[in-house]
């Protein structure tokens, strides 16, 4: 592949040359950096990041308390151990991908401070131009590269997403939404009020319970939780055995993933039984007179959308000491003093804090072209939830919702590098997926299926998304037990795959 580097004048318009460029330093790009350079080693390539540093989604959320929701054994890497606490905070997350990134030279490949804006594909060079703007000159910087490697997560870092409620500039407290958290923000004496009640919510409002005059968690509907030690019994007792820190690491990862996928699998065949064991458990955890019918009784099937953890029960040892409580209903209108519910009860606060989600951002906020003609992403159809019919040389991570976004991001990685060597092999440069004969009649379906999957940022944005067949290999399953089996199985001489000199 060409190894070139082109200099011109001016300065701006210097362009580098790579044989792979990933979009993103977060678990995902970071990840995928790795294993290019164990998998694919000698390939030029360069990690372009718009943020300050690595992390992505744990550099860019700072709110109180901040912390994963799902276990580090399988949201970390499979080929580092993880040795700390399964539910981990922001900083130990990002510490644990600074060892990724220095055991393995991973620095000398990012870029921090460049902000993707454009990226254009010629089939006549079989390759991409990508331009980034510099954050410490404003300098427009020109890269191409034969492969694109997307890992640039599925909402808009710079701003979260709040609904526009009446009344609200009325208010005379302060707005914060979870994603934009002012470092200088002191709540000590304040009564907060938090509107949402998604992992976020239940992890700002334990966090800043007792810290507060009072904090109050305002929801529309309720959710699914599920609270425990935070520990991994298991883990705890092949620690006590002196088994290798990679053994237990491989050892508690198929033992969460297998008890996973029974816990997945009762939630289809038994939704009921599933249910109320979740709600007999938050029950255990509330005083006996607690209203959990209104407050914690969902309406919706458990699992369908992400079943937030709570470590340690602490969410609801808030509830129990009166420090944090819970409003179901729903909002009429701000007023100046906090927001009046439709029921008539007015909540007065002095900070309110949106936890009410993202905005879903596809691509990264980049312009694609593919040999001129602008690319709408929702006109092409996913095979596997990761490469696009019409988008050559290009791979998207996106990640699972209901197991650990990095098993995903590990599966493609292993199957980017595969398709990268049999393109070495044939001596191709281009290669893109097509639908086959077989799948002329395949019938459309929006990116997720709304019955399996519905958070509010997936159902708003769904029309940006690209489309998804009804057969495995033209959608994303969200099954990581299948595509563990499925992804190195593919047959990359398949009909789907189309490659060009
Ligand atoms: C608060 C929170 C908690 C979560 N907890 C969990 C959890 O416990 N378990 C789980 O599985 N998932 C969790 N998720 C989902 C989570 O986003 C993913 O699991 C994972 O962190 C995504 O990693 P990523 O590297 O693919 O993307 P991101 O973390 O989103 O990182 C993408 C990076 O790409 C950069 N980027 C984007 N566009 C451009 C551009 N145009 N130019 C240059 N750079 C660009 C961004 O700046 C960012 O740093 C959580 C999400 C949030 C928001």
């Amino acid at each position: 592949m060409n190894d070139s580097v082109t200099l011109s004048r001016p300065a701006a318009t210097r362009t580098e040359n790579f044989d792979v460029l990933i979009v993103g330093a977060g678990i995902s790009g970071v990840g995928g950096a790795y294993h290019l350079t164990h998998q694919r080693p000698g390939t030029k390539f360069v990690v372009l990041e718009a943020q300050e540093t690595f992390g992505g989604t744990w550099w860019t959320h700072k709110y109180p308390g901040i912390r994963s929701d799902s276990d580090l054994h399988t949201f970390g890497y499979r080929f580092k151990p993880w040795r700390g606490v399964p539910i981990a905070t922001a900083d130990e997350i990002r510490a644990y991908m600074g060892e990724v990134i220095a055991e393995n030279d991973l620095a000398r490949h990012i870029r921090y401070g460049h902000t993707i804006s454009s990226a254009k594909w010629s089939s006549r060079d079989n390759l991409w131009t990508i331009e980034a703007t510099r954050a410490d000159t404003s300098e427009t910087c020109r890269f191409t590269a034969n492969f694109l490697w997307m890992c640039q997560g599925y909402y808009r870092h710079s701003e979260g997403y709040t609904p526009h409620w009446d009344g609200m500039e009325t208010y005379k407290g302060r707005i914060v939404h979870p994603q934009n958290w002012p470092e200088d923000l002191d709540y000590s004496d304040k009564k907060v009020l938090v509107i949402g009640s998604g992992a976020t919510a239940a992890t700002v409002v334990p966090a800043m319970a007792g810290k507060c005059e009072h904090v109050t968690m305002l929801q529309r509907s309720p959710t699914y939780f599920r609270s425990g030690r935070n520990a991994i019994e298991l883990a705890e007792q092949l620690r006590e055995l002196h088994i290798e820190e990679a053994w237990i690491h491989e050892i508690v990862r198929k033992k969460i993933l297998h008890d996973q996928a029974l816990f997945a699998k009762r939630t289809f065949e038994e939704p009921e039984q599933v249910r109320q064991e979740l709600l007999g458990a938050v029950r255990a955890l509330l005083p006996p007179d607690y209203d959990v019918d209104t407050h914690f009784t969902p309406n919706y099937r458990p699992w369908r959308q992400r079943l937030a953890f709570v470590p340690d029960g602490d969410l609801f040892a808030g509830i129990r000491s009166g420090a944090a409580s819970v409003v179901t209903g729903e909002i009429e209108r701000f007023t100046e003093k906090g927001v009046l519910l439709k029921s008539g009860e007015e909540l007065a606060a002095d900070l309110i804090v949106t936890a009410t989600g993202f905005n879903l951002c596809v691509l990264g906020d980049i312009a694609f072209e593919v040999d001129g003609r602008p690319v709408k992403f929702s006109d092409t159809v996913t095979y596997r939830g990761t490469m696009f019919t019409g988008m050559p040389n290009m791979v998207w991570v996106f990640g699972y919702f209901r197991a650990s976004w990095t098993l995903r991001a590990d599966l493609v990685a292993d199957f980017v590098c595969r398709l990268l060597k049999h393109m070495t092999e044939k001596g191709v440069r281009k290669v893109e997926v097509a639908l086959r004969p077989e799948d002329k009649d395949m019938k459309l379906l929006p990116w997720i299926d709304e019955e399996n999957f519905n958070p509010g940022y997936m159902l708003r944005g769904m029309d940006l998304l690209p489309k998804r067949g009804d057969k495995p290999e033209w959608a994303h399953t969200q099954d990581y037990w299948n595509e563990k089996d499925w992804f190195p199985a593919i047959d990359l001489d398949d009909a789907a795959f189309v490659y060009g000199k």
